[in-house]
């Protein structure tokens, strides 16, 4: 039995200015070819900051 291709992956938030992971998201790698870069409010900086995608773990 061959594994199953996962279509929505896991993903993680980090923020571009303290590196800290805050946030985790799902994404569908079908519709989204890009990198996820949101703006989101990091509790270590206490204000909003860029938050790009990176791997879980
Ligand atoms: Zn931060």
């Amino acid at each position: 039995m061959a594994a199953k291709k996962q279509v929505v992956e896991i993903i993680a938030l980090a923020c571009s200015e303290c590196k800290r992971k805050n946030y985790t998201t799902k994404k569908n790698r079908k519709t989204t070819q890009e990198k996820l870069e949101l703006m989101k409010y990091c509790r270590w900086d206490r204000k909003h900051t860029l938050h790009k995608e990176t791997k879980v773990k």
